[in-house]
């Protein structure tokens, strides 16, 4: 090259280019030799002033040193921007070990886990879940159930009254006469699951608000060996097949005879401890042969037909299946209570 000016610029501009540190660094090179105001296109400008005889030449040169810087930036571009890559990966590396951040989804109240296992027990069993409504009329809690007024049963159930004639169920009984009514003298075999009300002061035993499954079956020749075992069947599939139940005689206004259904304590199988008292069973239900006044007020010939019945509260089984201490826990909706119950995945 025979231009001192074009052997300039190039020698300069291979040190800067070598001094070059960052793509900022290499930026600024291409402007200070690549662009249009630069010295380089200076020269260029230059060629079209020259006698025609020396153009080829230097215009070949100035190409030449054009053409070479531009290389040698775009190759320190390329380096530069590789490290420069490199470097932010390597500040940014990810630990693939670290635990993944927690999903925290909410767990179903223990309530509802167990009066749904409840459900699908007597389901396997055939029975039919029926419904009925928690405003009830004074005839369908009471007198239907064989509880006329002044009867001192409705001191035990007392509850919230809508006016004279119409209140909040108190137990799930109402159904029995519903489903009597609606099947019209044909054979029964339902439950129904549902809430019900008292007026009681809440403590941890007691809730103005709690729910029962009430069962009734109605054919003919049913006996108590039916009740027995089908709550025997219950108790074992609930609570663990090494249960045992015993039945108390009891009394209930819609029931003859009447019993309580107790299950043999789980914490001493039957021995006798603190959690049951010392007698080695705790009282899970009631429930009984059905009435015949309750069978004759609700169409059905109590010569022809019999039938059990039996109620059995969602909470106390729920309470008795998880060790609940407190009957309000169902409802406060403390997530700390709730969590215990999440299912393990
Ligand atoms: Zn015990």
């Amino acid at each position: 090259m025979k231009n001192e000016k074009l052997q300039q610029i190039l020698k300069s501009a291979l040190e800067d280019i070598a001094a070059s540190q960052t793509s900022e660094d290499i930026a600024n090179c291409r402007n200070k030799y690549l662009a249009k105001k630069s010295e380089l296109s200076g020269m260029s400008s230059l060629i079209g002033t020259l006698p025609p005889e020396e153009r080829k030449d230097f215009g070949a040169e100035v190409f030449q040193t054009k053409s070479e810087i531009t290389r040698l930036i775009e190759e320190k571009s390329k380096e530069l921007q590789n490290k420069e890559l490199e470097a932010k990966l390597a500040k940014e590396t990810i630990d693939i070990s670290l635990p993944g951040r927690e999903l925290n989804p909410g767990s179903r109240n223990p309530f509802y886990i167990v009066k749904d296992e409840m459900i699908d027990i007597f389901l396997g069993m055939g029975f039919e879940v029926a419904d009925g409504p928690e405003v009830e009329t004074d005839k369908f809690n009471f007198e239907l159930l064989n509880i006329p007024q002044d009867h001192p049963a409705r001191d035990m159930q007392d509850t919230f009254y809508i006016n004279d004639t119409e209140l909040l169920r108190t137990h799930t009984s109402p159904v029995q006469a519903h489903t009597m009514e609606k099947a019209a003298g044909k054979p029964i075999r339902i439950i129904c699951p549902g809430k019900t009300y008292r007026r009681d002061d809440d403590d941890a035993t007691h809730s103005h608000q709690f729910a029962q499954i009430e069962g009734l079956v109605v054919d003919k020749d049913i006996n108590i060996g039916h009740l027995k075992a089908t709550l025997e069947l219950f108790a074992k599939r609930m609570f663990g097949e090494k249960r045992e139940i015993r039945l108390r005689s009891s009394y209930f206004p819609f029931t003859e005879p009447s019993v309580e259904v107790d299950i043999t304590c789980a914490n001493c199988g039957g021995k006798g401890c603190n959690m049951c008292k010392g007698t080695g069973y705790i009282e899970i239900l009631g429930g009984g042969m059905v009435h015949p006044n309750v069978l004759k007020m609700n169409g059905y010939d109590p010569e022809q037909y019999s039938g059990f019945a039996f109620g059995i509260g969602i909470e106390r089984v729920a309470i008795l299946r998880y060790g609940i201490d407190d009957i309000r826990k169902f409802y406060q909706n403390d997530v700390r209570f709730l969590h215990q119950f999440k299912k393990k995945a």
